[in-house]
């Protein structure tokens, strides 16, 4: 494999060299490519390739000795990632390597095992813009923790590979909301219960865990959404199983929902705090919200700064204000239905966070901290089906204010 790195990297170089010399230095019409993540599941392998201008894209495979490549057209790659490969211990892959194919091409190559292999999809994704390969070996089940079948994210095994290719009169490519830009009004939400299965989320000092309180009040929510709006209403788990932060707008995505509401409970280090607040997708200066976000993203506040990148992205799209005007709207009618059953109920207001699971929707998305579990008081009400009523009353009447505010509702 070192000899294999060694003479990639030379004649990645007498390519660069090449393309280098090709390159107009000024209105360079090719895409930037900053960044390559992969992440390994129990049942498959995850490549993602973000790239964040739109820009069409072709694959295929090769044999002897076994490939799969991606084309990106109009593009070029950063210099921190020439000549980058990624060593995989999943004896169905080997490695992941990303090269300047041609001035204007680069190619991502995966060397695989096909006889391993059960299946494999290529696709893209928006805000920011991506191209993400999905890798399935044989003889995987799905992992205990998967989603229901209906919920099942784009890797579905069943689905061939299929070769997408972008389209710019796509309503959802520029990010703006197919309900706003359609006029259409808003007939799918989908409610995202955080945290599950293995992953509990916050503890309240009796044992009370997040992930429950949540997904009672997703479910509450998702009665009210069908029963008083008739708005399809799609859950990205329904039961105690762990989904992907990633998956849980893929979901969003592939139901083309005109809103994502991710539910959580709030922990905080001082337990005297305690209410509610709502997040939309940004950059924040604000350290505990950062410690917040670190927490839900499962990750270190480290991570977050390095999250600064893709963020900085995005905040440009015109997604994040309405996604702050849904989160106005919630955190308001929230705050109003509680106070009916806890006086006094702290209303901390719309904020911006990094967090993770409102990056890969294309509609407008929130994150809603119900209340406080760290706070006793507050851990005492949610246990109760009235106060996980009265927050999926609250957070109803926000998604309605809401859609009434685009006209159409
Ligand atoms: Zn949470």
């Amino acid at each position: 494999m070192k000899s294999a790195h060694k003479s990639f990297g030379s004649v990645l170089l007498a390519v660069l060299a090449l393309s280098l010399a090709a390159a107009p230095r000024q209105d360079d019409p090719r895409a930037e490519i900053v960044n390559l993540r992969n992440y390994t599941h129990a049942n498959f392998t995850r490549v993602v390739l973000d790239i964040g201008t739109l820009r069409e894209y072709t694959f295929g495979e090769l044999r002897d000795p076994g490939r799969i490549y991606v084309d990106v057209l109009q593009a070029k790659l950063n210099p921190i990632l020439q000549g980058q490969s990624y060593a995989f211990k999943a004896g169905y892959i080997n490695q992941v390597r990303i090269s300047q194919k041609t001035a204007s091409t680069v190619r991502l190559v995966l060397d695989v095992d096909f006889s391993q292999i059960q299946s494999y999809r290529v696709y893209h994704l928006f805000d920011p813009y991506r191209l993400v390969v999905d890798i399935y070996p044989h003889g995987k089940e799905a992992p205990a923790g998967a989603p229901p079948a209906k919920t099942r994210p784009p890797g579905d095994k069943t689905q061939p590979a299929v070769k997408r290719k972008v389209d710019p009169n796509d309503p959802n490519f520029n990010g703006t909301s197919m309900a706003r830009q359609l006029g259409l009004g808003v007939r799918t939400v989908v409610i995202d219960p955080g945290h599950g299965g293995p992953r509990p989320g916050t503890i309240g000092r009796s044992g009370l865990q997040e992930k429950e309180v949540n997904l009672a009040v997703a479910l509450a929510l998702r009665t009210l959404l069908r029963d008083k709006a008739g708005i399809d209403a799609i859950l990205t788990r329904e039961s105690d199983v762990d989904v992907g932060l990633d998956d849980r707008t893929v979901i969003a995505n592939q139901k083309r929902a005109d809103l994502f509401v991710s539910i959580h409970a709030n922990a905080h280090r001082d337990r005297r705090r305690g209410g509610v607040e709502t997040f939309f997708l940004n950059i924040s200066p604000d350290p505990s919200v950062i410690e917040l976000a670190a927490a839900e993203n499962a990750t270190s506040t480290k991570n977050i700064g390095q999250m600064k990148s893709i963020l900085e992205k995005i905040v440009q799209n015109n997604k994040i204000q309405e996604s702050k005007d849904l989160a106005e709207a919630i955190q308001k009618n929230l705050c109003r239905a509680l106070a009916r059953d806890l006086a006094g109920v702290q209303n901390l207001g719309v904020k911006g966070g990094p967090f993770w699971v409102l990056i890969g929707g294309e509609m407008p998305s929130v994150l809603v901290e119900i209340s406080h579990l760290s706070n006793a008081k507050e851990e005492a009400k949610l246990k109760t089906k009235k106060y996980r009523d009265l927050a999926a009353q609250g957070i109803y009447d926000g998604i309605m204010e809401y859609v009434h505010s685009l006209g159409k509702g």
